[in-house]
């Protein structure tokens, strides 16, 4: 963050701001977006908002990253039959609002539904 006010995503941990909460440890942290893009819409990011976007959490902590992604991959297969696309955006240019890292996991509830490749671009 370079402003000092805390991200949108401390205060949903701190549970200033209301949201679906689907997971939660010591380190990490998944909700339910609040405008979702995708028939299933989930943002993983850690608790910690040290880090703006991925590539700073990959040099910083690559453990933590991996942890991202492993939580990503548990909620895909309880929420999205086990497939999903997981995107950073990174950078206002790329579409990134809350510079507080966070991972969109997007995908379809069952087998019958599916993500269109062209949507990646909008
Ligand atoms: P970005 O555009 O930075 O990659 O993603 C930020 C995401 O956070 C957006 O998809 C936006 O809908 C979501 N978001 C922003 N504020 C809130 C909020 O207060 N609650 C929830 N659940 N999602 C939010």
């Amino acid at each position: 963050m370079s402003s000092t006010e805390p991200s949108v995503f401390t205060r949903i941990v701190a549970r200033e701001i209301p949201a679906e909460i689907v997971f939660e440890s010591d380190t990490v942290v998944a909700i339910k977006d609040i405008a979702p893009k995708a028939p299933v819409h989930l943002l993983v990011f850690p608790k910690t908002e040290q880090y703006r976007d991925v590539t700073e959490l990959a040099a910083g902590d690559p453990t933590l990253l991996a942890e991202l992604v492993g939580v990503a991959r548990d909620l895909a297969a309880q929420h999205m039959g086990g497939e999903f696309r997981l995107v950073f955006n990174t950078g206002e240019s790329a579409g990134q609002t809350v510079f507080h890292v966070h991972a969109h996991v997007l995908g379809s509830p069952d087998a019958r539904g599916h993500l269109s490749e062209g949507s990646l671009a909008q």
